[in-house]
């Protein structure tokens, strides 16, 4: 488990236990979701809808056996039915604001009960941006909820009518992989609720979101060329685990992430003027496009790489970067290349 997640989570529960700090644990429980949701953001707004309903492990053990959709869909239907069925006792977030059609969602249950090939297919069914909106709303709700909780509702238990209620809903399967849940939820109070699903819950499925994502990343790099159209090389480069390059749909560059479509300004021109990259083109010394925007400490490192494949060649920067980090130990290229790219240039002839 993520260290800091799981220090956070134990912390917060902690916290929450003691009257005098409960607030604090409150406080706590906000922090660590709202982290555990950037991750999720993160991925929404940078993978290509196809990662969404893609199973690269499918057929393991564990909750990175699913896709990317069914995650978010099982983790915030899970919580709107525990947040306000059981403890607001209001309206499902799902029912109040035409979510489900919205979402072209075929069931309104947590998906425990889809397995294998249906996971896949239900989740190539789900609109995954009205799905974001949807958890977004169901995380907000939640949070109003948690911080109107006071310290003695934490033992509040749930008995025989509460299973009943829940059965009545129709919002967890009577297949017997998800039927369990009822009892399971209805077995605790409160407190235990705030561990599953409203934090622990959400840490296993955001790790296994990671998980398969890294893992779609990997797949798309698999046979692509490794050198970016600016001269950086995926290869070597930090973000390599989390990146599938900007030869594919799969990049997370934050040059492509933070652009007009998720589309980085220099794969855009190379792509435009039909070159391999910007090693190509003869505006490269004073170009300020996308990654040699000035601002951006890394620009004549990267110039510095593209005018070596320029001179010698991919094959031959590839063996070159293999050297230097062979040689040095850093993270990003300007550390060692510097912000001349003439001299960054001569420090990778010399390497
Ligand atoms: S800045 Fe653009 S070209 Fe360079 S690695 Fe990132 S996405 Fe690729
Ligand atoms: S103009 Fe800039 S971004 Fe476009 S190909 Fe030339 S060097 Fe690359």
């Amino acid at each position: 488990m993520d260290k800091n997640w799981a220090e956070m989570c134990k912390e917060m529960q902690a916290l929450i236990a003691k009257e005098v700090t409960f607030k604090d644990g409150i406080e706590k429980l906000l922090a660590l979701r709202k982290s555990l949701f950037e991750q999720i953001t993160q991925i929404v707004s940078t993978f290509p809808e196809e990662a969404f309903y893609r199973m690269p492990f499918a057929g393991a053990e564990g909750y990175h056996s699913k896709t990317l959709a069914y995650s978010v869909w099982h983790i915030f239907r899970i919580e709107d039915i525990v947040a306000h069925e059981m403890i607001a006792e209001d309206r499902q977030v799902l029912f109040s604001g035409n979510f489900r059609a919205a979402i072209h969602s075929p069931v309104i249950t947590t998906g425990n009960e889809l397995s294998g090939d249906e996971i896949a297919a239900f989740s190539r069914q789900l609109n995954v941006k009205e799905l974001y909106r949807y958890a977004q709303e169901v995380a907000r709700s939640t949070e109003r909820i948690l911080t109107s909780l006071t310290y003695p509702d934490l033992k509040r238990r749930f008995g025989e009518d509460m299973i009943e209620k829940l059965k009545r809903t129709g919002c967890v399967s009577d297949a017997e992989s998800a039927a369990w849940l009822i009892g399971y939820w209805c077995g605790k109070d409160v407190r235990g609720l705030i561990r599953m699903p409203f934090s622990r819950h959400w840490i296993m499925h955001v790790e296994a979101m990671r998980r398969i994502k890294n893992k779609l990343c990997l797949q798309a790099r698999k046979g692509v060329d490794p050198v970016a159209f600016c001269g950086l090389s995926c290869n070597h480069c930090f973000l390599s685990e989390w990146c599938g390059s900007c030869r594919t749909a799969y990049n997370t560059c934050s040059f492509a992430t933070v652009s007009p479509d998720r589309k980085c300004p220099n794969a855009v021109c190379c792509r435009e003027k039909g070159i391999d990259g910007c090693w190509e083109c003869e505006l490269l010394e004073t170009c300020d496009k996308g990654f040699y925007v000035p601002s951006n400490d890394g620009a004549n490192a990267a110039k510095a790489q593209a005018m070596y494949i320029r001179k010698h060649g991919k094959k031959a920067f590839l063996k070159v970067q293999d050297h230097l980090h062979e040689r040095y130990e850093f993270a990003k290229v300007q550390e060692i290349l510097g912000q001349d790219r003439q001299e960054g240039l001569r420090i990778l002839e010399e390497c």
